[in-house]
């Protein structure tokens, strides 16, 4: 990875001129769109410090400067689109301290995004995986203490645990807190609408040390109800059929923060957001046919709430969109582009493969079935023409805080760019 960086800061600009010259969408601008994103200030897009809102100023102000017309809504902010979801935040610093060990949040561990608060300390207890299938030792189980009890167990254990029987269940939930270990050395976060009884972390396997005795933690976590947050949406005006519509869309909201540590959200999907950007600068300057929808998501890693929102309360008529295409995690692209519900759109991914062909961009384009995996989902199953694109390979960063400007590739940007915007023209 480190090789690209150093290949592409020297020879990046310079390649890109040379392969189209005047349309060239500008790489040090997507750069600064996604670092700002990415900022320390904007608290990983989350909903502790309202680092959402602040992205969502920030997004609606490049709108302003590149001209995008809005639409009116009941907000005083023209391009914005309020709504609400209920999320479990954790704004405050959180300690992890494993005997004598303190371990780095967002490195060593997370707090699973549905965890409650808690402190304390606790004695280790790896649970007896007997209990999955023995009698006997749930019996045991059940007669011991859990309470003053840190319970430890592996995440491969996690399906056939929740399946147990309520008493051992609640057994389990006795304890002060929970060590979910997880197999694989990477840890994905993600958000939760609502809070368990106890703080449930998720430890690298490879980091606890199997003969740790006590664990000692301090956990805060806030679940707001009804956070306002918002969709930020403008458009340009097609120069033959406007009521026509053509829509961009990629979510800006990411993790946010958990205690000191917060998620950067580079590839997911500051590159998204970025792309729509360099397109708004390119239809804004040469109008197309159809008018052109630039619509930023909120919520989406809470679960498409902004998209989904939008579904129910659409700016103007559904029908009216003539495709819709979603960018999500374009910032690689090693092994190509994905095309989700690429299976059913056949003239679109026909003609989006034609264009790839003519122009070399990726050696073929993949296509798979509509999923609910970003925020096209809800349009598609409502009848809209929906596509949802995202780049193939390169790193392996997601969901967790290693999502960074500095690694990101952005290795077939331009390409994708290109693919886009002779598609819609
Ligand atoms: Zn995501």
């Amino acid at each position: 990875m480190k090789k690209w960086i150093v290949c592409l800061a020297g020879c990046w600009t310079g390649c890109l001129l040379v392969a189209i010259p005047s349309r060239a969408q500008d790489l040090g601008r997507v750069r600064a769109t996604i670092d700002t994103l990415c900022s320390p200030g904007m608290y990983g897009r989350g909903y502790v410090k309202e680092g959402e809102k602040i992205a969502a100023r920030y997004l609606a102000r490049r709108f302003a400067a590149i001209g995008l017309h809005a639409f009116g809504t009941a907000s005083g902010e023209p391009y914005f689109q309020p709504f609400s979801l209920d999320v479990n935040t954790f704004p405050r610093p959180i300690r992890l301290k494993i005997d004598k060990k303190t371990l780095v949040t967002g490195q060593d561990y997370l707090l699973n995004a549905i965890s409650r608060k808690g402190r304390g300390t606790g004695k280790v207890r790896r649970l007896d995986t007997l209990i999955l299938t023995d009698e006997s030792a749930r019996q045991r189980f059940l007669q011991s203490k859990t309470k003053d009890q840190v319970v430890v167990y592996e995440q491969k254990h996690y399906a056939r645990l929740v399946e147990l029987p309520p008493d051992l269940l609640n057994k389990m939930h006795e304890a002060k807190a929970l060590i979910e270990l997880q197999n694989s050395n990477k840890l994905t976060a993600s958000l939760s609408p609502s809070q368990l009884s106890h703080p449930l972390f998720e430890v690298k396997a490879a980091g606890f040390n199997p003969n740790a005795q006590r664990v000692k933690f301090r956990a805060y976590a806030r679940l707001i109800a009804g956070y306002s947050t918002q969709n930020v949406i403008g458009y340009v005006r097609g120069t033959a059929e406007p009521d026509s519509f053509v829509v961009i869309s990629a979510h800006y909201d990411h993790l946010g923060t958990l205690g000191r540590a917060y998620f950067p959200g580079a590839n997911d999907n500051a590159s998204g957001i970025s792309m729509l950007l360099e397109l708004a600068h390119h239809f804004a300057a040469h109008p197309p046919r159809y008018s052109v929808a630039f619509v930023a998501f909120g919520a989406e890693e809470a679960g498409l709430v902004g998209s989904k929102f939008y579904v129910e309360h659409p700016l103007f008529p559904l029908r009216q969109i003539r495709f819709l295409i979603n960018l999500d995690l374009v910032g690689t692209g090693d092994d190509g582009l994905m095309v989700v519900n690429g299976t059913a759109m056949t003239p679109e991914f026909d003609r989006l493969s034609r264009i790839n062909q003519q122009n070399g961009y990726f050696p073929t384009l993949s296509k798979r079935a509509n999923a609910p995996n970003s925020d096209h989902f809800y349009f598609a199953i409502r009848g809209v023409r929906s596509v949802f694109l995202y780049t193939l390979g390169g790193i392996k960063a997601y969901h967790d805080v290693d999502d960074r400007p500095e690694t990101l590739p952005l290795t077939k940007y331009k390409e994708v760019f290109g693919l886009l915007r002779q598609f819609i023209e």
